[in-house]
């Protein structure tokens, strides 16, 4: 099952078009595509975390 983005409402996979509101459903391509960004983007967040950890706190100020 999936949600639509736009309402919420609960649809069958494959759908393209919500029934309830119209809006258009992101095709399986496009989120695979968010998934992978999503998850570049945590790694981003751990690594810059894990920097921040290693830095000095006075140093982490100043920028
Ligand atoms: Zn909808």
């Amino acid at each position: 099952m999936v949600f639509c983005i736009n309402c919420g409402q609960q649809h069958p996979d494959g759908t393209r078009f919500c029934r309830f509101c119209g809006n258009q459903q992101p095709g399986e391509q496009l989120l695979q595509r968010l998934r992978i960004e999503a998850q570049q983007i945590q790694s981003i967040r751990l690594q810059m975390q894990a920097q921040q950890n290693q830095n000095n706190p006075y140093q982490q100020r100043r920028w």
